[in-house]
């Protein structure tokens, strides 16, 4: 796959512009791909160029689920016309179109299914995701991946939130008047749920909760319960990034994989060689990190993933140094660039994603 530089969107985007504007636009951006949002968490969405905040109110599927492809979880999903309507304008217009899929994070599928929802380390419900060792969750996220590659054609599949679910995803807050550790955070995401326990058992959950420290264990001494931990992880998520790559290739797409987050958080939601083996590319998911920091994040998630991928990054105001920052990303390696988000940048970020393009391109190898 050659990623090359592409930029997210959301959905309703459409609203503002239409289809083959929008696709005329990314490409007057100097993109050549475009990641839409076909199945998102909820989230509020600050869109100031059209002056407007959109509220997803509950996990969205964009389209009308195919409902034979789907095993027990089923998930709801509303067709956007808008969307097929830029599909189409995609491929007149010579933009590659990416459908970006937000997997296990969907809070009324966990709550519907509570057998297959992720927990927290003291067995409490995680509430916003499916973990990856439930056969129903894997079977579940094969089905979307492929509805949505039936459906829409993709050149790839991005997905987002295909691994074990870290202490704090997207959309929650935790409440606490002494923050957790950074090693309360890390365990404390730990799910052993039925399914994790049986390949776990009850004695890594003890060890891992008397590692964890306040609020949970007292703290113990067990650094080897983090690479043990981690083992399983990828094993287990090897296992769901096979079943989901090879439902989106029998629809003739590729499946791209996020990882992100720092590299012991990664690495305990399942990141490793093995698991995102099967994956025909990876998406290295940095966000706001800029600088010495978006280098040493991008080198740490490639390490850990043992081979390179894209990285995606966000606009920030001010933030003066974006060119150089892509030049360095290209010349360590960095397959492709996928600039965050097309729907959140305001006006004067614009030129900014052209400057990035540009920079991509200029610093690729021909
Ligand atoms: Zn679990």
């Amino acid at each position: 796959m050659n990623a090359g530089v592409q930029v997210f969107v959301y959905p309703e985007e459409l609203d503002h512009t239409g289809p083959s504007d929008l696709a005329a636009q990314v490409l007057e951006l100097g993109c050549d791909a475009v990641s839409v949002a076909v199945a998102y968490h909820p989230a509020r969405r600050v869109f100031p160029r059209h002056r407007r905040v959109s509220v997803l109110t509950r996990s969205t599927l964009y389209l009308e689920p195919e409902r034979s492809r789907y095993g027990s979880v089923v998930p709801t999903g509303v067709p956007w016309e808008g969307l097929l309507r830029f599909r189409e304008a995609c491929d007149l217009a010579g933009l590659r179109f990416r459908a970006w899929i937000v997997g296990l994070h969907n809070g009324e599928l966990a709550a519907a299914h509570p057998h297959a929802a992720a927990r927290l380390l003291d067995g409490s419900p995680a509430g916003h995701s499916l973990c990856p060792s439930a056969p129903e969750a894997v079977e579940y996220l094969a089905a979307l991946a492929g509805d949505v590659a039936a459906q829409l054609s993709p050149e790839a599949v991005d997905l987002e939130a295909g691994f074990y679910p870290a202490w704090e995803p997207s959309y929650t807050l935790t409440l606490a008047l002494e923050p957790l550790s950074e090693r309360a955070r890390l365990l404390g995401a730990q799910c052993f749920c039925e399914s994790c326990r049986v390949f776990l058992g009850a004695e890594a959950q003890a060890r891992a909760y008397a590692a964890a420290g306040p609020p949970f264990g007292a703290g113990a001494d067990d650094e080897g319960i983090l690479a043990e931990l981690a083992a399983a992880r990828a094993a287990s998520a090897a296992q769901l990034v096979a079943a989901t790559a090879a439902s989106v290739h029998a629809e003739g797409s590729l499946l791209r994989v996020f990882a992100s987050g720092p590299p012991e958080q990664a690495a305990l939601q399942g990141v490793a060689p093995e698991s995102v083996a099967a994956a025909d590319a990876l998406l290295f998911g940095c966000g706001p990190l800029a600088g010495d920091e978006l280098l040493s994040r991008f080198a740490d998630l490639r390490t850990l993933a043992g081979r390179s991928g894209s990285v995606s990054t966000n606009w920030i105001r001010g933030r003066t140094a974006l060119v150089a920052d892509v030049e360095r990303l290209v010349a360590a390696g960095a397959e492709g660039l996928a600039l965050y988000n097309l729907s959140l940048v305001p006006e004067a970020g614009l030129e900014a994603f052209r400057a990035a393009a540009q920079a991509f391109r200029g610093a690729v190898p021909a």
